[in-house]
């Protein structure tokens, strides 16, 4: 059995770029909590855990003085509120989704009505749509529009979604467009997503089965499974080495492996060692 990675795969620069905030954070304030987890993987909040960066499901249970923005952002009223409470913050928002929540907020002060192509309760989605200030709407799939589509219309994507969806959902309102008077379309992909989008379906194109390693609720390691999938390739996302099967492998000359971008490479390392195992002695890996 051969082993193949992804070209691109694993920590995106948002959340290097958060994981270091928080580790000076750390080092500044002692212990601290971040409101929801730091980024979507059980692994990395774990290790966070142990160097005293606890999770909290809402502002009622921050009893540290100083919060984390996690990398998905917040809205501003949650901002404000954490300023109420007298929380120092530390905001390790991504660059792509500050550009975003920007861009939603643009919108709104110029009337439009925003359409928000994304996965509705996901906490980047919940921050844009606050920046949206009322006037947003999350839309996963173009048959959930509404029949009457507003006059001034912004739309825009959730940071982790596939360009290629995306670009289905914009055609599909662009098909509309004699009912709408004016319509604006922002390109809030990142290009993390975009390229490890690419390097999977490149990869899934070579291979006979894929595994995306990757947290469950990690919106952009969904999106991994679902392009490996529409290739029609047999597709396993997990979150650890321990959920591989033997059974998997039969009949199986090669394996592709990708991970989101909030799966630690010694995670990745993990899956691909025990593959490595599985291939057995003097076969290539
Ligand atoms: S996936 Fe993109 S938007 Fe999300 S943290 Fe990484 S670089 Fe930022």
């Amino acid at each position: 059995m051969q082993i193949k990675r992804a070209s691109e795969m694993g920590f995106c620069f948002g959340v290097r770029r958060a994981l270091d905030l928080v580790w000076k954070a750390v080092a500044e304030h002692g212990k601290l909590q971040s409101l929801g987890a730091i980024v979507h993987n059980q692994k990395v909040v774990d290790d966070l855990a142990r160097i005293g960066v606890v999770v909290a499901d809402n502002l009622d249970q921050i009893s540290s003085r100083a919060v984390v923005i996690t990398s998905h952002g917040v809205g501003p009223s949650v901002t404000e509120q954490m300023q109420n409470k007298g929380l120092q913050i530390v905001d390790t928002t991504c660059p792509h989704v500050k550009k975003a929540q920007n861009i939603a907020k643009k919108l709104a002060d110029d009337d439009y009505a925003i359409i928000i192509f994304g996965e509705a309760g996901h906490p980047e989605v919940r921050g844009l749509l606050g920046w949206a200030g009322g006037k947003g709407k999350v839309v996963a799939d173009a048959s959930e529009l509404p029949e009457d589509l507003p006059n001034r219309l912004g739309i825009m994507s959730q940071t982790t979604q596939s360009p290629g969806n995306y670009a289905d959902f914009v055609r599909q309102i662009a098909a509309k467009l004699p009912d709408i008077a004016e319509l604006r379309v922002f390109s809030t992909i990142c290009e993390a997503t975009s390229n490890r989008l690419d390097a999977a379906l490149d990869l899934a194109r070579v291979v006979d089965l894929m595994i995306v390693v990757g947290g469950s609720t990690s919106s952009n390691t969904k999106r991994l499974a679902e392009a490996s999938i529409s290739e029609g390739i047999t597709t396993y996302h997990i979150q650890k080495a321990d959920e591989i099967e033997d059974c998997w492998f039969d009949d199986r000359s090669i394996v592709g492996v990708t991970a989101g971008a909030s799966t630690p490479d010694n995670v990745i390392d993990a899956v691909v060692d025990k593959l490595t195992d599985m291939a057995g002695p003097g076969k290539p890996a």
